[in-house]
């Protein structure tokens, strides 16, 4: 069942056309992972499923509902309704470095779901210790490592509650011997089945973990398929050329 239906998707910058014609469609449980080469527009396909950026045509259907249906967006109430179900991971964390890690988690919860403080205080607890971070509950941002600011940005996601987590290159910033710490905590998420879809460098990541894997290049979606095919069988010139300077 497809709880994400992406169809003709167009976006431009100016004069720049970012997205052109994208559409494919994402199953509950599945993990995607998106590769191509930078400026490819993989940030901007991202960005528009969580409504950071509005796309000039196409349609978006988040679990049976319109984001966007033909380019034409519904009232901002019912957006937040749609874009609540999903969760951002960005390549910089995004933290807020004045606040603790337990305020960084509690922050969104605390506006938008009605909870106490002390249901709010044993989910943080329990989502730390998911991420494995269950000693940074008072930790300040600033005192933690790449890899750990990273893990809280995945918890903070995660305080949500959310149907599908988006993550845009959450190891790219990160120190070679940290990564392995997040991708731990992704492929911990995928074992759970939890919906996701991740644009990453990481191709033994893509590899091993992923579903499916599907490759942009100047805004299209080139080839897709399943890991072992689209690695040792690729069929389109442009993702030869990629995965030849990338594997
Ligand atoms: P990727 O994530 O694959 O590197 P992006 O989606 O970030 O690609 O960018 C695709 C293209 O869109 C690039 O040419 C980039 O310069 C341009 N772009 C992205 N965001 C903006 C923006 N806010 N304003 C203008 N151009 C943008
Ligand atoms: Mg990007």
């Amino acid at each position: 069942m497809a709880i994400i239906e992406i169809s003709t998707l167009q976006k431009s910058f100016g004069s720049n056309e970012v997205l052109k014609n994208i559409s494919f469609e994402v199953n509950k449980n599945e993990v995607v992972a998106v590769i191509g080469a930078s400026g490819s527009g993989k940030s901007t396909m991202l960005r528009s499923i969580v409504h950071l950026e509005k796309v000039d045509g196409g349609s978006i259907q988040i679990d049976g509902q319109n984001l966007v249906k033909d380019g034409h967006y519904p009232k901002i109430k019912t957006i937040k309704e749609i874009t609540a179900k999903t969760g951002m991971v960005f390549q910089h964390f995004n933290l807020f470095p004045h606040l603790s890690v337990k305020e960084n988690l509690e922050i969104a919860p605390k506006l938008v779901k009605k909870t106490t403080k002390e249901e709010l205080d044993k989910r943080s607890r329990d989502i730390l210790q998911k991420v494995g971070l269950s000693d940074k509950l008072h930790a300040q941002p600033g005192s933690l490592s790449g890899g750990q600011k990273q893990r809280v940005a995945i918890a903070r996601a995660l305080m949500m509650d959310p149907d599908i987590l988006l993550f845009d290159e959450p190891t790219s910033a990160l120190d070679p011997e940290v990564t392995g710490e997040v991708l731990k905590v992704m492929r911990d998420l995928a074992e759970e089945n939890m919906t996701m879809i991740v644009v990453t460098h990481e191709m033994g990541f893509a590899r091993e973990v992923a579903d499916r894997v599907v490759f942009m290049d100047g805004g299209e979606i080139i080839e897709s398929g399943r890991p072992e095919e689209f690695f040792t069988n690729p069929q389109h010139a442009r993702t030869k050329a990629f995965l030849s300077k990338n594997l």
